[in-house]
């Protein structure tokens, strides 16, 4: 499984061969990847037998909504860790929503993937192959009406990136130096670990950093995002705040609309103030419901007006399409309806 190699140590998996077959090898996996080793054709016969498999996981499935162009996929790694990518394809871009971990310890109310507990951090070499494995599926399949290069990668997928901060970094690490990706094109999600945030404010590259707010005053928060109550609203503001002054990255707000929750004009102002001292773009997305709790989606009417009381007070607002909805591409809901593994045994640690 050479994405569990860092792309240095390649060459412990070629073995005698000529020098450059390990130039070959790393330009397969992560400049030109392929979905199978035997397409590696410029490497030998026995070389590309002893590169299967060539993938950290199986692909369990595979899904497509929005006429092709979502795509899901559910790997499994052969300890059973289950984790998802969504590849959403555009006029002009193409963009990968990743995983960090599988599983979330912490515990959002109304999040699936925090539902379901935390099963085990993955991989450096477990994130980067997500992002392969899709790159190779555009070169060889496409999307219907997109380019056939991926331009954005996501950490939104399962997981909390900063609380798996090693791995993601050396993650990031490769995409950029190793894969070419621009820093700024590459988005890390993070729901308030500030400490990472910190330390993502010393790395060098200028990657995008997205907050998901969710609620704009403490005592909301903490209920709907328990790691608020260690690292409160200042504390993340701040931290966020920082990253943006630093890195001269506009960074964005993320908020899930949930109906009579967090939908009120209250928190549009409150949530007006913080974006302003931000200088944040907000992105509101409607409530994907989820099996363990009662919580619906906000009306699309109060959506609207939520995001015009926002815009009266000069805030950029985005309102997201919920992409993949017939297929549940948000936030780790296909691994709950997967029987095998530990995807439903989780459910009794849930946080
Ligand atoms: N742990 C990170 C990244 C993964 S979650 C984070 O929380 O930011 C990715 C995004 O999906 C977050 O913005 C999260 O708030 C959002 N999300 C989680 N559950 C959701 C749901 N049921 N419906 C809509 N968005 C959801
Ligand atoms: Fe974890 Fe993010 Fe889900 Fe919260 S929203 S439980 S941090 S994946």
């Amino acid at each position: 499984m050479p994405y569990l190699h860092a792309p240095e140590d390649l060459a412990e998996l070629v073995g005698d061969g000529p020098a450059y077959r390990v130039a070959q090898l790393r330009s397969w996996l992560y400049e030109t990847p392929v979905l199978q080793a035997g397409d590696m054709t410029n490497l030998p016969k026995d070389l590309r037998e002893r590169l299967e498999p060539l993938w950290p996981f199986e692909v369990e499935t595979e899904q497509t909504a929005d006429g092709g162009a979502t795509k899901k996929w559910l790997f499994r790694a052969p300890d059973g860790a289950a984790f998802e990518a969504v590849l959403m394809g555009y006029p002009r871009r193409v963009t990968l929503c990743i995983s960090s971990q599988a599983g979330c310890a912490l515990g959002c109310t109304f999040c699936a993937t925090g539902q379901f507990g935390f099963e085990r951090h993955l991989q450096a070499g477990e994130i980067v192959a997500q992002v392969a494995y899709a790159r190779a599926y555009l070169r060889k399949h496409g999307l219907p009406g997109s380019p056939t290069r991926l331009t954005n990668v996501v950490f939104m997928g399962m997981g909390e990136p900063m609380a798996n901060y090693d791995r993601v970094r050396e993650a990031i690490r490769r995409m950029i130096e190793v894969m070419g990706m621009s820093a700024r094109s590459i988005t890390v999600s993070t729901v308030g670990v500030v400490p990472g945030i910190r330390r993502l404010t010393e790395e060098k590259w200028p990657v995008s950093l997205a907050v998901s707010l969710h609620a704009a005053d403490d005592e909301l928060r903490s209920r709907l995002v328990p790691i608020n109550k260690r690292y409160p609203i200042d504390e993340l503001v701040d931290a966020a705040r920082t990253y943006f002054e630093r890195k001269g990255r506009r960074v964005s707000i993320e908020w899930t609309m949930i109906d009579g929750v967090n939908d009120t004009d209250d928190q549009a102002f409150k949530l007006a103030g913080v974006a302003h001292h931000l200088k944040a773009h907000v992105n509101l997305i409607a409530l994907n419901p989820t099996p363990l709790s009662t919580d619906r989606a906000s009306a699309e009417p109060r959506i609207e007006s939520f995001a015009r009381l926002l815009r009266e007070q000069g805030v950029n607002v985005t309102v997201r399409d919920t992409r993949g909805k017939d297929i549940d591409a948000a936030c780790g809901q296909l691994r709950i309806k997967s029987t095998r593994g530990k995807g439903i045994g989780a459910l009794s640690t849930a946080g």
